[in-house]
């Protein structure tokens, strides 16, 4: 997603801020509104967070088959319908004055009595030799978005995960050839995924392999990968490199009042409570073992919870 322009909306006074506007701010806007408090929403971009980028979603109950923008616009819908605003503008920061928490963007400052913070992840990267020179010159991040201008090409797609067998499919589809190389042997998502890109003639395993280098003058022209088990190194032609390696959490702005792992993750558990009282988070950003849509929905409503308990006792 490109960067959306701060949209000016003067100082706000909220019951509650919730900080990114993915599955588990959305879910946690309805909750919010529903408990009868007032909602902004935040986010830098627009709404939906990574989601917005999956073709196809088949695990969120009630829809046999989404993609991830049109269920991301009926969470948005649902949200504002029942009365949430929304606004982007990128949150540089929250400041603790107890029982108001001043939420800070480039330009402006809001205040609330409760903030949650739900800035969910972004795209990991190889850190390879020509990753970020050739980004958006063959390299991309998002094959929904880019996948189209690599019709009857042939594309590479790094990562084990369902992002990355997602990708492949689409891929699948729209290239002439499509090579899906993994660190391991066997896959992190889905078998059933795994199952329809063995099936498809135009798709070929790289296992057991790392990316070095993404080679190219001006646009990808290949990438070359090393074989973990025989330290062999092979040179594949391709026109595009899909990195679909996992995300990282962005929770830097937010040390002061949050406190985070190792890995940069919120350390919050199942209640989303964070150290701070009035701040509480949701969503991929806090230390969890399952990363899905629902397990985010269903963090924005405890989150969006327990921000109203507190209201409510401190009022
Ligand atoms: P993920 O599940 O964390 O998978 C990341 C993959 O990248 C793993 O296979 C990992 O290898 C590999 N990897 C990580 N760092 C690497 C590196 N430096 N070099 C090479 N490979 C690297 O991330 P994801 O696929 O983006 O999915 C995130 C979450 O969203 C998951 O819970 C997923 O199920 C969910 N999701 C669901 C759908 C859907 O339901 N349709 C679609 C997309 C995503 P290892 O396996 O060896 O660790």
């Amino acid at each position: 997603m490109f960067p959306f322009p701060e949209t000016a909306c003067g100082i706000m006074k909220k019951d509650i801020i919730i900080i990114g506007a993915g599955p588990a701010g959305m879910a946690a806007a309805v909750y919010g509104v529903r408990a009868g408090k007032s909602v902004l929403l935040l986010d830098k971009t627009g709404f939906g967070g990574q989601i917005v980028n999956a073709g196809s979603v088949e695990n969120y109950p009630s829809f046999k088959k989404i993609t991830g923008a049109e269920l991301a616009a009926a969470m948005h819908e649902q949200a504002l319908d029942l009365g949430a605003e929304f606004r982007t503008g990128l949150v540089t920061g929250v400041e603790d004055r107890g029982d108001v928490k001043i939420v800070k963007t480039a330009s402006e400052e809001h205040e609330a009595k409760a903030v949650i913070v739900a800035t969910g992840a972004s795209n990991r990267k190889l850190g390879v030799e020509g990753e970020l020179r050739l980004t958006g010159a063959g390299v991309s991040y998002c094959a929904t978005c880019d996948g189209n201008f690599f019709r009857g090409r042939t594309v590479a797609v790094v990562g084990g995960g369902n992002t990355a067998l997602d990708d492949a499919e689409v891929l699948a589809n729209l290239a002439k050839q499509v090579y899906l190389i993994h660190r391991r042997d066997s896959f992190r998502g889905d078998a059933a995924t795994v199952r329809r890109l063995e099936a498809k003639q135009n798709v070929e395993f790289v296992l057991d392999s790392v990316p070095v280098e993404i080679r190219g003058q001006f646009m990808v022209e290949s990438i070359v990968v090393r074989n973990k088990m025989t330290d062999e190194e092979r040179e594949i032609p391709v026109n595009g490199v899909f990195v679909a390696v996992g995300q990282e959490p962005d929770n830097q702005a937010f040390t002061n009042v949050l406190r985070l792992d190792e890995a940069g993750y919120v350390d919050a558990g199942e209640d989303c409570l964070t150290g701070t009282p009035g701040v509480f988070v949701a969503g991929d950003c806090r230390v969890k073992k399952i990363r899905q849509l629902l397990t985010a929905g269903s963090d924005g409503a405890v989150a969006a919870l327990a921000a109203v308990d507190y209201i409510n006792a401190n009022s």
